[in-house]
């Protein structure tokens, strides 16, 4: 077997070289201006004809500017972390280091700030940076307490861009815009990306675009209870329609084996529904988590509708106005849940709209086993009764009840009653 060596050359002498991108000889000869050149080496339109011969042979051009961290691994160690976190940013064309090296700028940022040889502009530069990993990892406290200590200067455009993003996610447009106002006047070479960056905000402020929000529902969460502890209105989370999964690709059930005997472990659940015009809506998730014949937790979260629902009867409109939204209700659902079979006393009905909170949080089957009730009590009736869920109930002296808390344990209360009285 032969192994092909793939030659290349060293961007700085043009030697063959067979690994890395610089021969040995060149090792010492690194400077802080090569690695920005090569972090913004423009292989479209190349005015460097080694480099260009180099990064023509690369999968992506792109590959080449990030040579750029490598070699600031040949410069003084000193000053090495520093000009890794400025090529970085170099690397995008928007301001402050791509969610590729957050991770490494959370980690090096305060050992850059702490090094020798770095001077205040750099340190607050490096802050910048920092600042917008936090931002773009959602950690607002971090990035509020952080957001204090940036400062502005003549030497840098990113502590302006950063801190305009950060006034403009806590929908401070007017702090945002007048930063942006002040670096136009210091950085003509940043003049397109500011009017850009300050045309978006101006949008946002007149409500011709909404305000900033996560893209990922739990994210929103965090987000908006951060914007309400500091007492900044925003707009409600709501539902996504966009990505629920169609009725079409809902798996099917997977449904208890009616020929063994109750099951000892199970989740009694009732999803309480309201009606907008034709569409039900759950409002309401309860459940009760049964080991061994007896109840060890119960589970209740009212779910904010698709809909909006006036005068609901079941619940109370304040109930629903704070309430979370579908995606994040069944998620904690699921979890409260577990590997457990769900038991329900009326699964005809309740199976749509358990799929319907499923399809909603854009989940296409429930892994769980279905312990519908009543078809269990059906199939075990020594003379093929149809039961419903009432006359099963009144065969064991039970009573229905209203909320859904008490009808999930009511549930509970007819399985063990049925397992203790036998179902013929
Ligand atoms: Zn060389």
């Amino acid at each position: 077997m032969t192994v092909e060596v793939e030659e290349t050359k060293c961007l700085i002498c043009g030697k063959n070289i067979s690994e890395g991108i610089i021969c040995e000889e060149c090792k010492t000869n690194v400077t802080e201006e090569l690695c920005q050149k090569v972090a913004v080496f423009d292989y479209l339109n190349p005015d460097n004809e080694l480099w260009a011969s180099i990064a023509e042979k690369l999968v992506s051009g792109y590959i080449f500017r990030e040579y750029s961290l490598e070699l600031a691994d040949y410069l003084n160690e000193d000053r090495k972390l520093y000009l890794k976190l400025l090529c970085m940013n170099l690397l995008y064309k928007k301001t402050g280091v791509s969610s590729k090296y957050r991770a490494f700028v959370l980690e090096n940022a305060d050992l850059c700030i702490n090094s020798q040889n770095i001077n205040d502009e750099e340190k607050n530069f490096v802050l910048a940076l920092k600042l917008n990993a936090f931002l773009l990892d959602f950690r607002w406290k971090e990035a509020e307490e952080l957001s204090d200590s940036i400062k502005f200067d003549k030497s840098f455009f990113e502590p302006y861009s950063i801190m305009a993003d950060y006034y403009m996610k806590l929908r401070d447009y007017k702090k945002a815009l007048q930063l942006l106002d002040k670096a136009k006047k210091l950085f003509p070479e940043f003049v397109e990306r500011i009017e850009e960056e300050s045309l978006d905000i101006t949008h946002r402020s007149t409500g011709e675009k909404k305000g900033y929000k996560p893209p990922k529902a739990e994210d929103i969460t965090v987000f908006y209870s951060f914007l309400d502890e500091k007492g900044i209105p925003h707009e409600s989370q709501s539902n996504s329609r966009k990505n629920k999964v169609k009725e079409s690709d809902f798996k099917p059930y997977k449904r208890y084996d009616n020929d063994d005997a109750i099951p000892n472990d199970y989740v009694a659940f009732w999803l309480t529904s309201e009606f907008h015009l034709k569409s039900e809506e759950v409002v309401e998730i309860s459940a009760v988590k049964v080991c061994d014949g007896k109840i060890t937790d119960k589970y209740h979260s009212y779910v904010k509708p698709v809909n909006i629902i006036k005068n609901p009867k079941s619940v109370s409109e304040e109930n629903l106005k704070d309430a979370k939204i579908i995606k994040l209700v069944f998620s904690d659902f699921v979890s409260f849940v577990d590997g457990n079979i769900l038991a329900n006393v009326s699964f005809g009905k309740q199976g749509k709209l358990l799929e319907r909170l499923a399809r909603y949080s854009e989940k296409n089957e429930i892994k769980n086993t279905i312990f519908d009730v009543v078809e269990y009590a059906e199939d075990n009736a020594d003379d093929f009764e149809t039961l419903t869920s009432e006359s099963l109930l009144k065969k064991y002296n039970l009573k229905d009840e209203v909320s859904g808390e008490k009808k999930s344990e009511l549930t509970y209360k007819l399985i063990e009653k049925m397992r203790k009285n036998g179902i013929k």
